[in-house]
């Protein structure tokens, strides 16, 4: 069987290659989802030649290829993710939103040609089916190149300054960065998920499972999918309403599957797949009101939760969220708290309390350093890669954060690359001033919660 671990394999000894040096750019950002778009866009308008890659053929990571349609914790963060907002409601593709009116539902190809707009608008070169997988240092320790592969070979990359955005840390741990994954005793990460788009039913007639509080409608759709004959792997299914008669449905959690596994990542899409189209097909059989529910696109890629936390200059911790850190450089406030999915399926299957003691979580600030990287110069991180704990990165992995951190990281890269600095060197002041200029919202600038 095929496993992440090559370590006990024979192996072969390919030929010496001559990589050729596609570009040399400003700021190279590797990842296109919510962090990697708003840094790339960011670092363009900050005056910076700008490329950014992709694995997939799309913009937005998990808010596109991962087909989630729902937003949490991007009000009030300014600059590039309330212009991506505002271009949604505008084209009429802000949909539904939360209680409180600050989480809110999008219609996921109206989306893709945003952030399509937005990047060409803004000068980012930009690169799809084409994945970092490697990259060089100097004798300085400093990070020289990504080199890549896709339909044109390998290629190399070189630039003043790299954002690493692919949300698993990739490029970090390619770098030669130290990185933590999971819980610290026992690596165990919080499971993916496999969402879907459904048509075929009508909100009026189903109300009462998407709507009305965060535990009930769920509770009503599980037990409604028993009564199809199938329990869901996540014991909270969640139907997110972005049109009266187009969802999002997340009701799979495969447990203990590892990010960086090739051969596990497959399998549990597999499974995934199998287990929504079981779902799905049990509610139809139930008669009306899902006698026409139909699947109608499932993700090109499976929700990751967690991959690797890039070691940084500072670290996020839970005492941060139980504390409310505020931080003299601090680029991001994050309102979400914790929220850890079950980590295997012996219990309830749904949100697991139990891990931070019930304690509770107050709206924190995160620094710049836990985006510069600690072992490499010249590397930054944005998303839900930067440098946290596990229960700190359960709290701002969420997307309006991580497109927030990526805006920051983007004007960080930009202004170093034009001053020949390294990141961590960049007065905080200039930092300040570049932020405020493309509308970013800083921390300290906002009213302290009541
Ligand atoms: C199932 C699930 C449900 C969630 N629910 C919510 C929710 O309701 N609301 C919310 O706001 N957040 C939610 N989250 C959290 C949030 O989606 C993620 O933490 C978020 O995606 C972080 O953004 P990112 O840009 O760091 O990473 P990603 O969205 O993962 O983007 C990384 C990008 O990098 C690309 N990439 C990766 N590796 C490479 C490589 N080697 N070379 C080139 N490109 C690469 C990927 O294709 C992708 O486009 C959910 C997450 C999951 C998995």
């Amino acid at each position: 069987m095929a496993t992440g671990d090559h370590n006990q394999m024979p192996t072969i000894t390919e030929a010496h290659c001559e990589t050729p040096i596609v570009e040399d750019v400003d700021v190279l950002v590797c990842g296109g989802g919510p962090a990697g778009i708003c840094a790339a866009i960011a670092a363009a308008r900050s005056g910076a030649r700008t490329r950014l890659l992709e694995v997939h053929g799309a913009l937005g990571g998990i808010w596109t290829v991962g087909m989630l349609a729902w937003i949490i914790d991007a009000a009030d963060k300014g600059g590039i993710i309330s212009e991506i907002v505002d271009q949604l409601e505008q084209r009429g593709a802000r949909r539904f939103r939360s209680d409180k009116g600050r989480d809110f539902a999008y219609d996921i190809e109206i989306m893709k040609l945003v952030l399509e707009d937005m990047a060409s608008e803004a000068g980012v070169q930009l690169r799809y089916h084409t994945r970092v997988v490697a990259a060089t240092r100097d004798s300085n320790n400093r990070l020289a190149s990504v080199i890549t592969e896709s339909k044109s070979g390998r290629e190399a990359w070189t630039a003043r300054q790299f954002i690493d955005c692919t949300g698993d840390g990739d490029l970090g741990s390619l770098a030669g960065c130290g990185f933590d994954l999971g819980l610290p005793d026992t690596g165990r990460c919080q499971p993916m998920s496999l969402l879907c788009l459904l048509t075929g039913i009508h909100f009026k007639e189903i109300e009462h499972f998407v709507g009305g509080g965060w535990a009930k409608p769920k509770d009503l759709l599980r037990a409604e999918m028993e009564r199809g004959g199938h329990s869901p792997s996540y014991g909270k299914p969640t139907l997110f309403r972005i049109r009266d008669d187009l969802f999002c449905l997340m009701a799979n959690h495969e447990y203990g599957v590892s990010a960086l596994d090739a051969q596990q990542i497959t399998d549990a899409t597999v499974r995934a797949r199998a287990e929504i189209h079981r779902l799905v097909d049990g509610l139809r059989g139930l008669g009306d009101p899902w006698s026409d529910i139909r699947m109608v696109a499932s993700g090109a890629q499976i929700g990751v939760r967690e991959g690797r936390r890039i070691r940084g200059r500072y670290q996020v911790t839970v005492d941060d969220l139980i504390t409310g850190a505020r931080h003299e450089q601090g680029i991001c406030r994050c309102t979400f708290g914790f929220d850890v999915h079950a980590l295997d399926s012996s219990a309830d299957k749904g949100i697991d309390h139990s891990i931070t003691g019930g304690k509770p979580s107050l709206p924190y600030d995160i620094p710049i350093g836990s985006l510069i990287a600690k072992d490499v110069d010249g590397l930054m991180m944005a998303g839900r890669c930067i440098s946290g704990d596990f229960l700190a990165h359960s709290s701002y992995r969420v997307t309006g954060d991580a497109a927030a951190l990526g805006q920051a990281a983007g004007v960080a890269a930009a202004l170093a690359a034009k001053a020949a600095i390294l990141p961590q060197d960049l007065p905080w002041s200039d930092l300040r001033t570049g932020l405020e200029a493309i509308g970013h919202s800083l921390p300290r600038d906002m009213p302290l919660p009541s």
